[in-house]
């Protein structure tokens, strides 16, 4: 499955302005998609921003797995060339 091109994700100031690539993914409980930095305090500090998928997709193909991500799991890479690796959130 791939994300649609339109379909509004949240992305994190960092990855908005692609200072960073997309290091960690949140699906929340209410089924929205989160992408952040690789800053481990960026979600509790940056005010998320919504954009379409598709200029996520263009830039990291493999976000596309990430359409696999249940409500309340999330995915993460150790560094930008990594797999992703999936967990649940607490
Ligand atoms: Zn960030």
């Amino acid at each position: 499955m791939e994300f649609n091109d339109n379909y509004g994700v949240y992305v994190c100031p960092h990855v908005f302005k692609k200072e960073s690539p997309i290091f960690v993914s949140i699906r929340d409980p209410y089924g929205d998609w989160q992408f952040f930095c690789d800053d481990e305090n960026c979600p509790e500090n940056s005010k998320p921003h919504l954009v379409g998928a598709g200029h996520l997709t263009q830039a990291d193909p493999t976000i596309n797995e990430l359409t696999c991500l249940k409500p309340g799991s999330f995915a993460q890479k150790i560094h930008a060339n990594a797999n992703w690796e999936y967990g649940d959130l607490e």
